[in-house]
């Protein structure tokens, strides 16, 4: 089976947790390498970013990343990329042409590449599978009041891509209910499959490599840890983590605890500056940290070294980094929202907390500082309940549809759903 992935907007090979760089980086990639190893050719294609990456790049036996010149390397915002769909699809069509190269498949991810395979699948007359890992209608229902809204244009792309592709992939039950409910989705069109962690890098530490990632990150043995990690941006919460650690200071000031805030600057609204003068105004400035993105053979030190991770989002697809932190040994404490409640057994291997009022946060946050037995506890709990997610099965899982998919009639000349509505 020979299967062209799209990732336009961003490149599964970029380093996740800043920018446009996240969750999806990661499943892509992760998904892909296990679809290699299954047998599966995989060519994923993704925008130029940089001059010299070079326009093929061989990741591992039958995975490659096709970087396709669409509009200048630097300087286009998500904003804008709708500006290159044509440029990235007439490019994708030329590249696989030139090189003489066929597909069975599409796989598109998120909409940009949705639009774009939408169209290159009514071309090849292939089936089209989109995973959508963000919606904006759901998106505008669970904003924060400080976040704006998403487009209008982008909703209505989103519904052909759900009225005109072949098989929708989604991570949870609950995301195909949104599918239903706000997109008035065809359930029998789509297919839920869970992603999955790296459990063989994900793992607890020794006491040993737990003190040593303490040392390195200039954290005295006997004081706990909070960690956030992912992109700083309002939708990802890290200002309720800040509030809610400045609640816990002034419920008991001199308590040894400190906050790790690992990620970069993301989305239009937020930069780390502001995260820093939001700690600086409630007087915590001392107490929090913030550390660049780093690649999750170094994350995972962060996880080992942290007592409670938190995942305060507004809404979440699935949320990775509350798995990887469980798989790592760390409880986790995060927001009842989206794929969260099925990543995380509330009052067993971390706690939900209902809205994101900071005195609700620095209670549960609270409960597990001040009780060790139990934070241990759960941290055991998290790591055996984190080795049900892995890529491998989640490859398996879209292998599976990718046969399912291949047995479709995609019709000669189709019928193109046009609607936006
Ligand atoms: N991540 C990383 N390095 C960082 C911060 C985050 O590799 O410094 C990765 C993290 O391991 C996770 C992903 O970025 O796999 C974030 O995924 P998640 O689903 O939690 O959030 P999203 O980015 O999709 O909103």
């Amino acid at each position: 089976m020979r299967l062209a992935m799209i990732s336009l907007h961003t490149s599964p090979l970029q380093q996740p947790g800043s920018g446009d760089a996240g969750g999806m980086n990661v499943y892509v990639l992760s998904t892909a390498t296990h679809l290699a190893r299954r047998g599966v050719e995989v060519d994923i294609f993704t925008r130029a970013t940089r001059k010299g990456q070079g326009e093929i790049v061989e990741v591992d036996p039958g995975l490659r990343v096709i970087n396709i010149v669409a509009g200048p390397y630097e300087g286009v915002s998500k904003e804008a990329l709708p500006t290159q769909l044509a440029a990235f699809a007439g490019g994708m069509l030329q590249w696989a042409h030139c090189h003489n190269e066929r597909y069975d498949l599409i796989h598109s991810h998120y909409w940009l590449s949705g639009q774009v395979g939408w169209l290159i699948r009514d071309l090849w007359r292939v089936p089209l599978v989109h995973t959508a890992h963000t919606l904006a209608a759901v998106k505008n229902a669970h904003r924060s009041a400080e976040d704006s809204p998403e487009s209008e244009a982008r909703r209505i792309c989103e519904q052909q891509l759900v009225d005109n592709a072949d098989v929708l992939v989604v991570n949870t039950e609950q995301e195909e209910a949104d599918l239903i409910h706000h997109y008035d989705a065809e359930e029998s069109r789509i297919r839920v499959i869970p992603p999955g962690a790296d459990t063989e890098l994900f793992t607890p530490g020794s006491d040993r490599a737990t003190e040593r990632a303490r040392r390195e990150l200039g954290i005295p043995l006997h004081t706990k840890v909070i960690a956030f990690v992912g992109r700083l941006q309002t939708f990802k919460g890290p200002q309720v983590l800040i509030k809610a650690a400045a609640e816990l200071f002034r419920r008991d000031p001199h308590q040894a605890l400190r906050i790790v805030m690992c990620g970069g600057p993301s989305g239009q609204h937020a930069t780390p500056e502001e995260y820093r003068q939001l700690a600086s105004s409630l007087g915590i400035e001392r107490k929090v940290r913030f550390l660049d993105p780093r690649p999750p053979a170094e994350l995972v030190a962060l996880y080992q070294a942290a007592d409670i991770v938190a995942v305060p989002s507004y809404n979440e697809s699935f949320g990775l980094v509350a798995v990887e932190a469980q798989a790592s040994g760390t409880p986790v404490v995060a927001a009842r929202v989206g794929g969260l409640p099925l990543a995380v057994a509330d009052g067993e291997t971390g706690i939900l907390v209902a809205g994101h009022d900071p005195h609700d946060w620095a209670d549960a946050l609270a409960e597990l500082l001040d009780n060790d037995e139990k934070r241990i506890a759960m941290g055991e709990a998290a790591q055996r309940w984190a080795r049900k997610f892995s890529w491998q099965a989640s490859a398996e899982k879209l292998a599976a549809l990718y046969d399912e998919a291949l047995a479709m009639d995609v019709e000669d000349c189709p019928q193109r759903h046009a609607r936006g509505d």
